[in-house]
C-alpha cells in the first residue's frame, strides 16, 4: 500500500496521549507520576554514561518532563523502555538535528516522533489507522445535539 503524509495541525496541549507502549508493547503510562492530574508517560533515560528516569507530560506538544538527571538544553539522551529496556530510538533522523529520533507507539496504531536533544521541539504525531481516527471524529460531530 503506498501511504501518503497528511499534516494536521492540532493546538499544542489538545491531545492526550493515553497509552503509549514501547516497540514491545509494554505500557509508558505511568499512574504514580502525573501532570495536571493524567498519568505521565515514563522512560528510562541515560545521560552521559548515567542512568536514570524522565516523565513526560502527556499531552502531545507540551513540552514539560521532569528527569532526576536534570538534562540541559543542547544534551543528547537515550531512552528506553522502563520494563523492557527496549529502546525506543527509530531510524528517522531529526530534520534539525539529524539524530535519530525516539518514538512512543499508540494504542490506535499511531507513533508519537520527537528528537532526543533537550530544546529541540522537532516532534510529529503520526497516526496510521487515519480511518478510525476519522470515523471517531465524526461519530462525535453528527451526534445529535439534545
Ligand atoms: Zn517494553
Ligand atoms: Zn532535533
Amino acid at each position: 500500500m503506498i501511504m501518503e503524509d497528511v499534516i494536521i495541525k492540532v493546538p499544542a496541549g489538545k491531545i492526550l496521549i493515553k497509552n503509549g507502549c514501547c516497540p514491545k508493547g509494554c505500557s509508558l503510562t505511568n499512574p504514580e507520576k502525573k501532570f495536571a492530574g493524567k498519568p505521565a508517560m515514563s522512560a528510562v533515560i541515560r545521560l552521559n554514561g548515567k542512568t536514570g528516569t524522565i516523565h513526560f507530560n502527556p499531552y502531545f506538544g507540551v513540552f514539560e518532563y521532569q528527569s532526576d538527571l536534570d538534562p540541559q538544553d543542547g544534551d543528547l539522551v537515550d531512552l528506553y523502555c522502563p520494563h523492557c529496556e527496549t529502546s525506543l530510538s527509530i531510524q528517522e533522523e531529526c530534520s534539525l538535528c539529524q539524530v535519530p529520533m525516539f518514538a512512543i507507539h499508540l494504542a490506535d496504531g499511531g507513533e508519537l516522533r520527537a528528537c532526543p536533544k533537550v530544546g529541540c521541539r522537532n516532534h510529529h504525531l503520526t497516526i496510521v489507522d487515519l480511518d478510525a481516527q476519522f470515523a471517531a471524529f465524526y461519530n462525535e460531530e453528527r451526534r445529535p445535539k439534545m
